[in-house]
């Protein structure tokens, strides 16, 4: 791979799916060459205490320590907390580890001494071994909300409690319009060395679009001289985890990375599907801007391999986009 040293990338994601690409990117780029915005959409108070899904799961994935069998929280975690709540008849639908507990405790200790949630995610990374910068998309309170059959939902209740059961009709990020982007993701969008934006294989409705709606946002992508990829989560007509496809046909949309690549629509400058979604090159708008390679990332090397095809595939931009 010939990606230059004094090139940086911006990485964009959720959960799961994300931290994998994301971890990919870390094994090819050094701390200085990378940033990895995360989505906080999917944050909420539980008693009492900031829980951030989607950056623990980026933290604990980075740092090697994630529950890789629950797809959440750390591995090698004891219940010795959420045991007690049980017993004393509190609520326990929403599932956390001793260790995890602790992480939310020292989050909410740093918060209330005046740390912003930028701040609270470099030093919780610093002390957990992680170099490259991780950051929240925003250091202000955005909320995704699920419109279902059912009525509307706070996302942790549809996703967790209701366990994605009800029917999606749509979705709304509130308070997103008013958030600024947090500081290291405007730094990242302005820095001219900026030369690869990677939209990570994460659930585009629910972990990007939050990240999206952020005030200027998509403007900013627009108007930025690197270009936009993404890696699509959906192969074949299949999402490896979660409720992508199901979600997808709730909403009426073509289940396939095709549909993934509408959804993203002129945002996107480049666009990365599975070898085995090949056939469906003619049915995107610009075959050109499609690149196929293996995007299942069961080992560590398939990640790593999936970074290196992202970033060669982002050097055809090179020299940068022209702006739009
Ligand atoms: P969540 O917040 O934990 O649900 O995680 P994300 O939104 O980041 O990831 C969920 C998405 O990741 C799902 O749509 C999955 O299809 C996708 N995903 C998970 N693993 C892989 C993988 O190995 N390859 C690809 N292409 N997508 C994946």
């Amino acid at each position: 791979m010939n990606w230059p040293v004094d090139k940086k990338v911006l990485a964009l994601c959720g959960g799961v799916g994300g931290a994998k690409l994301a971890l990919g990117l870390t094994r090819v780029l050094s701390p200085h060459q990378l940033t990895i915005v995360v989505n906080t959409g999917d944050d909420f108070e539980h008693f009492g205490l900031p829980i951030c899904p989607d950056l623990d799961t980026v933290t604990y994935t980075l740092a090697g320590v994630s529950n890789r069998e629950l797809g959440w929280g750390r591995e090698n975690d004891s219940w010795n907390c959420l045991d007690t709540l049980e017993q004393l008849g509190a609520e326990t639908w929403f599932r956390l580890g001793d260790r995890d507990l602790a992480i939310h405790l020292a989050r909410r200790a740093m918060t209330d001494g005046g740390d912003s949630l930028s701040d609270a995610t470099s030093k919780i990374c610093r002390k957990l071994g992680v170099d490259h910068p991780v950051s929240p998309m925003t250091d202000e309170a955005v909320r995704t909300r699920v419109y279902t059959d059912t009525g509307e939902l706070s996302f942790q209740h549809y996703f967790v409690r209701e366990q994605c059961q009800p029917v999606v009709r749509g979705f709304h990020f509130a308070g997103a319009d008013e958030a600024l982007p947090a500081p290291a993701f405007s730094r990242a969008l302005e820095d001219a060395a900026t030369a690869a934006i990677i939209i990570c294989p994460s659930n585009p409705f629910v972990s990007i679009d939050p990240l999206l709606a952020l005030a200027g946002i998509r403007a900013r992508l627009k108007a930025c001289a690197a270009p936009v990829l993404a890696v699509s989560p959906v192969i074949g007509i299949s999402a490896i985890k979660g409720p992508t496809t199901k979600m997808m046909t709730e909403l009426g949309m073509d289940l396939s990375s095709v549909g993934v690549f509408r959804h993203y629509g002129d945002l996107l400058d480049g666009f990365v599907i599975d070898t085995t979604d090949r056939s469906l090159v003619p049915e995107f708008p610009d075959p050109g801007r499609i690149h196929c390679c293996n995007t299942l990332m069961n080992s560590l090397e398939e990640r790593v391999e999936l970074a290196k095809e992202c970033l060669n595939f982002a050097l055809q931009w090179s020299p940068p986009k022209a702006y739009t």
